[in-house]
């Protein structure tokens, strides 16, 4: 059953190697929170992030020391590399000829009309997409002034910023609208979506701590997505971003729109539970988190309902006392001490993948 209207057709662009908008699959990114001056610690934080399945990913670049760090770090990285950038049009002429792959600046920020075309000149000389990033909380003070705060504005805000660079003649072009609230995060984008092609990065800004930030952007995220709005997404927490990247392809897993690594359904347990079901099911997500095959398993608190309930998990764990059942499809296959449990069951799961690679 899907949840999913037709997808908006919008414009592609390509940030690096990665497609985004018109048909290319949702791409999930995320942004580093090292010092980008830093290039280890930030080289070392894209290369997690890619582990996790990061597609695109953005650095800050605040002064110019960052800028000339993204060449050193962008030749240890496999994945398109955006510098995200505040105002400083010399910023984005550096980050571009550190070959960087998208910048992110707001045309409408930059100031001047030369110091705008020159921007946009070398975006196009280096063939970069440029996202324009609305933020809710910094809207160009007119807009603030006649709108005030409201979807609307960000909404006019994007629509002036898309002016700008397209009478330049530069069609490169995404759009974030973001609000740190889901209710005016999603208006805005609904506002926006009929109103131009560009594709559109959704995601709610500075969304919170690990649950409010996973529930408010699993809601507004979702929502757009299901509605067909949505091109790339960004999930922000104040946390790790590998914990981005994860809740990004959890968000599309559910809605059925991508699928990325094992999937994991575990019972919440109840009284019928006599085994320590919370740490098993912390060290098979763990262990699953390292592979990359796309089947379903189940870990379930005991062998009276745990099998029959998970019975469309390809392979699972019931507990029983003192021991557990390992179980395919429904099927009890065999029982295993409970000291065993997760690793019999992550050495069936790998058996299972090299079979599947082999057909
Ligand atoms: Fe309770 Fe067993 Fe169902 Fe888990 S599988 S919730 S332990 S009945």
């Amino acid at each position: 059953m899907s949840l999913l209207k037709e997808r908006r057709k919008t414009r592609q662009i390509n940030v690096g190697s990665q497609p985004v908008g018109s048909d290319a699959p949702v791409s999930v990114q995320s942004m580093t929170n090292t010092q980008t001056q830093d290039v280890q610690a930030t080289v070392n934080q894209i290369l997690s992030l890619e582990k996790a399945g990061c597609e695109i990913v953005r650095a800050a670049v605040p002064d110019m020391e960052a800028a000339k760090a993204l060449k050193k770090i962008k030749a240890q990285i496999h994945i398109p590399l955006i510098a995200d950038i505040h105002f400083d049009w010399r910023l984005a002429i550096a980050s571009a000829e550190s070959g960087v792959d998208g910048l992110r600046i707001n045309p409408g920020n930059i100031g001047t009309a030369d110091k705008i075309k020159a921007v946009v000149d070398c975006a196009k000389a280096h063939k970069l997409p440029i996202r324009i990033g609305v933020n809710g909380g910094s809207l160009e003070k007119e807009i603030e002034k006649q709108y005030g705060v409201t979807a609307r504005g960000m909404v006019e805000s994007a629509l002036a910023n898309i002016r700008i660079l397209e009478d330049l003649g530069f069609y490169d072009i995404k759009v974030s609208l973001k609000a740190s609230d889901v209710a005016r995060t999603v208006e805005a984008y609904r506002q926006l979506s009929p109103l131009t092609d560009v594709p559109l990065h959704v995601g709610v800004t500075e969304a919170g701590g690990l649950y409010a930030g996973i529930t408010k952007s699993a809601i507004g995220i979702g929502m757009l997505l299901s509605e067909g709005i949505g091109d790339t997404i960004r999930v922000s927490l104040t946390r790790d971003p590998v914990e981005e990247i994860r809740t990004g392809f959890e968000i599309l897993r559910a809605l059925g729109l991508r699928q990325r690594g094992p999937e994991l359904i575990s019972c919440p347990t109840c009284g019928r539970c006599k085994i320590n079901l919370f740490k098993i099911a912390e060290q098979v997500e763990k262990a699953l988190l390292e592979r990359s095959a796309r089947i379903k398993v189940a870990i379930m608190g005991c062998v009276v309902n745990g099998p029959g309930e998970a019975k469309e998990a390809d392979i699972g764990i019931a507990g029983g006392d003192g021991n557990g059942i390992l179980f395919k499809k429904g099927k009890v296959i065999r029982k295993i001490d409970q000291a065993y449990l997760v690793d019999e069951l992550i050495k069936e799961i790998d058996a299972m993948t090299l079979k599947a690679e082999e057909v």
